[in-house]
């Protein structure tokens, strides 16, 4: 859904004629697009640095289309940092996703750093490093 841009993101809305804010529900100041809501929030940008960080990795956060190129390039093949990445991009979209929902619908915050416990738990710690 997220590659295809098939998100109900605010922007995705506004396009079809809703009348909502259209606000980011992470910093309340740009329109809620799939680009900023993945990498180019301040918040998110930050999230993702830290999500590859974890794998090992290090590169400068860019937009929905660059990272999705650079992960394009990364996840293929059948090495474990392969399968890693792999693992981590779809938990990170996941999380991305369920926390904007979570706001959205909710009010709520998940706690982020269960989010990190569970993402330590789930891919870098003992695999990577
Ligand atoms: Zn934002």
């Amino acid at each position: 859904m997220a590659v295809l841009d098939g998100l109900t993101t605010k922007a995705r809305l506004l396009s079809f004629g809703l009348q909502i804010d259209g606000l980011c529900e992470f910093c309340s100041k740009v329109l809620e697009s799939r680009d900023h809501l993945f990498f180019t929030s301040c918040l998110t940008k930050v999230v993702w640095a830290g999500v590859l960080g974890l794998c090992n990795q290090s590169i400068v956060v860019l937009d929905w289309n660059e990272e999705f190129l650079w992960a394009c390039r990364q996840l293929k093949g059948r090495s474990l940092l392969s399968a890693l990445l792999r693992l981590a991009w779809n938990y990170y979209i996941t999380m991305i996703w369920r926390e904007r929902n979570n706001r959205h619908f909710e009010g709520s915050r998940l706690l982020w750093i269960a989010w990190w416990i569970g993402l330590g738990r789930q891919f870098g710690c003992h695999l990577v490093g």
